[in-house]
This record gives structure tokens, sequence and C-alpha cells, in this order.
């Protein structure tokens, strides 16, 4: 029942009703009740308009028109205001044909000075608030079946149906049109790194981007996870790529923030247009601007490429190229993996420079990148997983030349506030890390290799499986070599000291699967 008055238009010729009716509705303490009154059927009309009332309690026999048509002038105006009808005694007829016209409920006007009559209001309250909620409901839904929950942008199955029929509208009317499909670059990352919340809150804002760039009769939808359509009626392939680079331009010189993070994420974008020469339905428009935009991401990301120029590509190919391109990839790869690992040794020799006393650090990574390798061969995982984990582990301290001497070096315990800075060391280490764009796979695990499986640890609490693969394993092999090594302020833990330290934190600090595959990889050695 509402908290407020109900608020009743009382329509009655009769003052001693009025009083009576007036006096029977007093007394309810759950409710209390607020009227006005009409005195004819034009009256009622018209202070009905506008649904300000709870509802209109209407005698049948009014001076004007009567009580039927007064319903009839309602429905036509489309007045939502419920209605009780009060017919004399022996009328009834006259209170069911009131009620196929609209109204709620009758009373005969012996059962208006009964208990009957706050029955007859709270029922028909009770059935309006009803009625109202499945409406908000039904408009919800009908909402949910076009939209995309997350962005408010057309959902995958409306889009294909817009596509169907714009597909239809410009065969007819023999106009262009035109499709951009969008993916975010390596927005894996993104959720690894930042957190599952922040790449939602990514997706949000691409949205807000995309709106503002297209025409209002252009349609943006949400194709899939960061995946992105645009259907552009009534403009040719040259306008989708006037519009697709200044869109990835957007992107580009856009930064998402969201709290201490500010990110820059760029996009790669396939076009699709009714010209392309193998265009037959309004699905091939996907198809081809799908193999675009497979080939902006293969030209490095952060790129356009239209169906028409894959298609020159493919025709410019010829077997022996291909075998040199292949060649070249696979000499170039090694290239890159040698960069990286003089990267690495870089990366400890300034250290080493740096500071005295850093020989520990790059002696603990080393082997941490050793016991981490270990427990990835347990898990099975690729050659290519196996080296970016190593290489994270080799990694994972440098950090630490952001963190205070006498905090590295102190004897006993640290204090709250010394521990606070040291557990900056993993978001310090991304920040260096980040610059030389060569790590971008092992950035993640680095960041935190201090997540706890408890989503107790830092810098973002990450839960589970939350964490990061790679982190996860880190985080074990870590916590072994700290267990095993002296350090200035404990004895190292015995071989089976450690396995049992491991096992006591399995499911609080540690990914417990991980914990059972590493110890029967520690046990075999
Ligand atoms: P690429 O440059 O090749 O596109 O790299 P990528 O990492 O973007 O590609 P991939 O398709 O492998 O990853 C897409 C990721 O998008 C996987 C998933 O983590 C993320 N994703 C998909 N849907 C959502 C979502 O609704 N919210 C969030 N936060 N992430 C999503
Ligand atoms: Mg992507
Ligand atoms: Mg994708």
């Amino acid at each position: 029942m509402p908290k407020h008055d109900i608020h009743i238009l009382l329509a009655e010729n009769n003052h001693p009703n009025i009083k009576a009716i007036k006096a029977r509705l007093t007394g309810y303490n759950d409710l209390s009740y607020k009227f006005d009154i009409a005195r004819t059927g034009k009256d009622i009309l018209a202070k009905t308009d506008g649904n300000k009332f709870d509802l209109v309690l209407m005698e049948h026999s009014l001076s004007d028109i009567n009580g039927i048509k007064v319903l009839d002038e309602i429905s036509k105006r489309k007045v939502e205001t419920p209605v009780i009808i009060i017919v004399e005694e022996n009328e009834e007829r006259l209170g069911v044909e009131a009620m196929d016209k609209g109204a709620y409920d009758y009373l005969t006007q012996n059962e208006v000075m009964t208990v009957a009559l706050s029955r007859a209001i709270r029922r028909a309250i009770q059935r309006k608030k009803l009625e109202d909620d499945i409406k908000e409901s039904l408009k919800k839904l009908e909402k949910m079946a076009i939209k995309d929950g997350l962005t408010g942008l057309y959902n995958h199955n409306h889009f294909k149906e817009i596509l169907r029929h714009e597909y239809k509208k410009a065969k007819r009317h023999i106009e262009p049109l035109s499709c951009i499909m969008l993916d975010l670059d390596h927005f894996k990352s993104v959720n690894d790194t930042y957190g599952h919340q922040f790449g939602d809150f990514v997706l949000v804002k691409c949205a807000e981007i995309l709106k503002k760039q297209v025409r209002d009769t252009d349609f943006t939808a949400r194709y899939g996870g960061e995946e992105f359509f645009i259907v552009l009626p009534n403009t040719n392939m040259d306008g989708a790529f006037i519009l697709a680079e200044r869109i990835r331009n957007a992107f580009e010189t856009n930064v998402f923030r969201k709290g201490a993070v500010s990110k820059t994420v760029t996009v790669s974008i396939g076009i699709s247009s009714m010209s392309d020469n193998n265009v037959a339905g309004d699905t091939d428009l996907i198809t081809n601007a799908d193999r675009a935009l497979y080939r902006a991401k293969w030209r490095g990301r952060n790129n356009v490429c239209t169906y028409e120029e894959t298609e020159f590509e493919k025709a410019v190919y010829i077997k022996e190229e291909e075998e040199k391109i292949k060649d070249f990839s696979l000499k170039f790869e090694n290239v890159h993996e040698s960069i990286k690992e003089t990267c690495i040794e870089s990366a400890h020799s300034i250290l080493r420079e740096l500071n005295n006393g850093w020989d520990y650090i790059n002696e603990h990574s080393l082997r941490v990148s050793r016991y981490a390798e270990k427990l990835t061969r347990g898990l099975s995982m690729s050659e290519e997983d196996v080296n970016v984990i190593k290489r994270a582990a080799l990694l994972h301290d440098i950090g630490m030349v952001g963190i205070n001497e006498k905090i590295l070096k102190k004897k006993g315990r640290l204090s709250e506030d010394e521990y606070t800075l040291l557990k900056r060391h993993s978001n310090i280490g991304v920040k260096i890390i980040e610059r030389t764009k060569l790590f971008h796979k092992e950035l993640p695990i680095i960041l935190h290799h201090h997540e706890r499986f408890d989503g107790s640890g830092y810098p973002h609490k990450l839960k589970g499986e939350n964490i990061p693969y790679g982190a996860r394993v880190l985080a074990i092999a870590e916590a072994f070599d700290v267990m095993r090594s002296n350090s200035v302020y404990k004895k190292s833990y015995s071989p089976r000291g450690a396995v049992t330290e491991l096992k006591n934190c399995a499911g609080t600090q540690f990914d417990p699967h991980m914990v059972d595959v590493f110890i029967k990889v520690v046990n075999k050695d």
C-alpha cells in the first residue's frame, strides 16, 4: 500500500452520502485518505486529466452524463486512475457493465456504508500497483531485448536485425552501405593488469567515445566482449574510412582514467562495404569486416584496414614470397627473444651499479625463475607461457630500486609504514618495465605476484582465479626461495619445513592446486 495519503476523487450528488463515506474511511490506522469532490461527469473528466488521483469513487447517476459514459470517455482519454462505481440497490447489472468498461469494482449504495468500501479501495489500489509494476517490468524487458546491459549500445541480436534491415533498404534504393568492426587491442592484458572492473569501465567509456563520433543515423552495437560494430547507412567506403580513422585517432589520444589508473587503449578496425566484390547478403558484410579487422591486427594493431585492401594484398602474394616472409618472421622472432634477454641482463647490471647489495635480488630472481620454471613444467604449460613466466620472475623485483635501502636492509620486523612503502615495489617495477614495450605479457605477472589467493594480498586484493595464472606461479616460486634462503633477520627453513609451510598456506596465500603440483615437483628433485 502507498505510504502517502490515498487521494480519492469522490463524485457524488448527495451531501449526506459524502459525509458518510468520509466517516466510513477514517479510523484505519495504516491508511489515511484525502478527498476531492466532483459534482458532474464533466467535472470528473477535467479533474482526472493527468492521473493525479489514486482512485475515483463515482456514483453512477450523475447529474449530466451517467457513470458508464464517463468510463467510456476515461478509457478514450487513456486515464489510468482506477475507478470504483456506486450503483443503486437492485441495479447490479450496471455495476457489471461498468466493470466491462474498465471499472475496477462496483458497490451498491448499501455496501458503501459497510466495511466493503475500504476493502474494495484496498483491492483496487493493490491491483493498480501490481499493474504499474508489470508495465515497468515489460518496459525494462523490451529495452533489455535490444540493448547491451553494460554499455547501453544495441546488443548482438538487435544489431543483426538492424544490419538485415539496412542491407535490404540499401539494395532497394541502390544506396551505399558500409560497416565498421572494431576490436580493442590487448584488452586481455588491461583486465589482467588493472582488474575486470577497470576493464568494464573502459568498455562503458568506449561506447561513449563511439557515440560521440558517429552520426545520429548510424547504428552502434556491442558485437561481443570488446568488439563493436557500426552500421553506416548511406556511406561509401571512403566515408567509412574517414570515420574509422577518426575513431582510431580518438582512442589513441584518449586516456581512460579511474582512481589511480591512467591507461590508453588503442583499437584495430576492419571496414566492409556493399561495393566489395563478393557481397551477396548482409552477413557477407560481417565476414568481410572481420577479415579486414584481422588484417589490421596483423599489421601491428592501432590500424584501420578495408576489405578491399585485404583482397589487394592477397593478390600480390606469391608462394615464394610467403616462404620468405615466414623465414623472416621466424628469424625476427629469435632476434626479439634475444633482445628481451639482453634487456633483462642489462636491468640486472644497472641494479648492481646503482646499489651495493643488489646481488641478493639478482640471485634471488634467478633462483625464483628456476623454481617457477619447474612449476610451469609440472603444470604442463606451453613453451611460450613458460618463457613469459621465467622472464617475469627475472624482473619481478626490479621495482625494489625505488625502495629505500634502510627498509631493505633493516634487521627485524618492518613497521607498518615501512611495509606500506615496501609494497610499492610491484607498481614501481611495472612503471619501469612498461616503458620498453617488450614485456606486456610479463607485466600483469609482475604487478600481481604479491596477491594472495584469499584476496588479502596487494596491490589490488585480487582473489582466486582473478589473479593472473603466472602471478600465482610466481608467488609460490618466490615464497619457496625466500623460505629456503638465510635473510638478514631470519634463518632459512629446511626443504621439508618449507614444503610444510607451503601446505599450510595453500588456499589462503597460494593456489592450492599449484601448491600440490609444486610439492610433487620438488619431492621428485
Ligand atoms: P587483441 O589485440 O588481439 O584483440 O588482444 P585482446 O587481448 O584484446 O584479445 P582477446 O580476444 O584474446 O581478449 C579479449 C578479452 O576481452 C578477453 C576478456 O578478458 C575481455 N573481455 C571480454 N568481455 C569483457 C567484459 O564484458 N568485461 C571485461 N572487463 N572484459 C571483457
Ligand atoms: Mg581485443
Ligand atoms: Mg576480441
